[in-house]
């Protein structure tokens, strides 16, 4: 811990106020409570995630809390989520494209620039620890289709039917009119972006989804393209992101945000200058989400998003705490 913020929290301490609500607001922290982003920020580990992934961020943090790595800390979080059949944007449940196949696409990237994602695979349950393994055993960094699904059951995975009951319901009722409106943090933004640091200080990230539900077949948003869901860089830190991906992709989202902290923004400016060049160039912003998360080397955190409603998990000195995401168009 830096001296400063050593100080800063012992003072704060003694006068009782070092406990932070459960419920906050990233721009509150990042910008409005200066005191309570000094106690914040020099505490690791810390894992952020995207939404309020409660139980992802929770396994998560049991691997950095025993001092484990942040890689393995990210994979066993985003298994969580992938394995939840009610979540219906990640993994297996998850909602199919519009011809009925569930299609996922999943990354992950390590503290050393490493970098490997599976795009548009079906049948098997866990794509991050699939793209875990491209960057691991293959010298390639993303396999796509059936290429990546023969590459999984290679390794060990077993091929599984991921269409639920439930989806498949869904999916049935949507076909009958087949019109494709994402309706805003309802149905197809729970995608699973995560970042953490752990003991050590180095930073991993993931990302997984089954994309926009009803999307075209073949269609792959920007959850496992690197630079665009997700972006580590562990001098600097980590983005990632959830929404629409067309609009993440276009704009290489996470990169920017990265890039943007190396140029000295904190997390929260970062992920605000985000959204506003997907926003600034597009009238169409009101029909669709985009939320990003930052974390940088120094455990200090942002998020931002186009539309309210988003938000993040955190869990970090063994609690868990939901933040609450400021938006754009609440400014506007
Ligand atoms: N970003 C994901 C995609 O475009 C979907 C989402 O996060 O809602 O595939």
């Amino acid at each position: 811990m830096k001296r400063r913020n050593f100080i800063k929290r012992a003072s704060l301490t003694g006068l009782g106020l070092a406990v932070a609500p459960s419920i906050i607001s990233c721009e509150t922290e990042a910008k409005t409570d200066k005191k309570a982003i000094a106690i914040a920020t020099p505490v690791l580990p810390i894992v952020v995630a995207t939404w309020n992934f409660k139980n992802a961020t929770k396994a998560a943090w049991k691997v950095l809390e025993k001092g484990g790595a942040s890689i393995d800390a990210i994979e066993a979080g985003c298994r969580v989520e992938e394995a939840d059949l009610k979540n219906t944007t990640v993994g297996n449940g998850g909602s199919p494209d519009r011809d009925g196949n569930v299609t996922l696409d999943a990354c992950i990237m390590n503290k050393d620039g490493g970098y490997g994602a599976v795009v548009c695979m079906e049948n098997i349950a866990h794509p991050i620890s699939v793209a875990r393994k491209v960057m691991e055993e293959t010298p390639h960094v993303l396999l796509a289709g059936k290429g990546a699904e023969q590459f999984a059951v290679e390794q060990g995975f077993k091929r599984e039917n991921l269409l639920t009951e439930a989806s498949k319901k869904a999916w049935l009722k949507w076909k009958e009119k087949s019109e494709y409106k994402p309706i805003i943090n309802i149905e197809n933004h729970d995608t699973i972006g995560m970042l953490a640091i752990d003991k050590n200080g180095d930073i991993s990230g993931g990302c997984t989804t089954s994309g926009m539900a009803y999307k075209m077949a073949g269609r792959v948003g920007d959850s496992a393209i690197i630079g665009s869901g997700l972006f580590i860089d562990n001098t600097i830190g980590g983005a990632t992101a959830t929404g629409m991906g067309e609009e993440v992709l276009k704009t290489v989202g996470s990169y920017l945000i990265v890039e943007l902290m190396r140029q000295g923004r904190t997390p929260q400016e970062a992920c605000e200058e985000g959204v506003k060049r997907i926003v600034e160039s597009n009238p169409n912003y009101q029909n669709f989400q985009v939320g990003y998360v930052a974390l940088n080397k120094q455990g200090e955190y942002g998020c931002y998003c186009v539309h309210g409603g988003f938000g993040i998990s955190k869990y970090q000195e063994g609690k868990q705490t939901y933040i609450k995401s400021n938006a754009y168009t609440k400014k506007a």
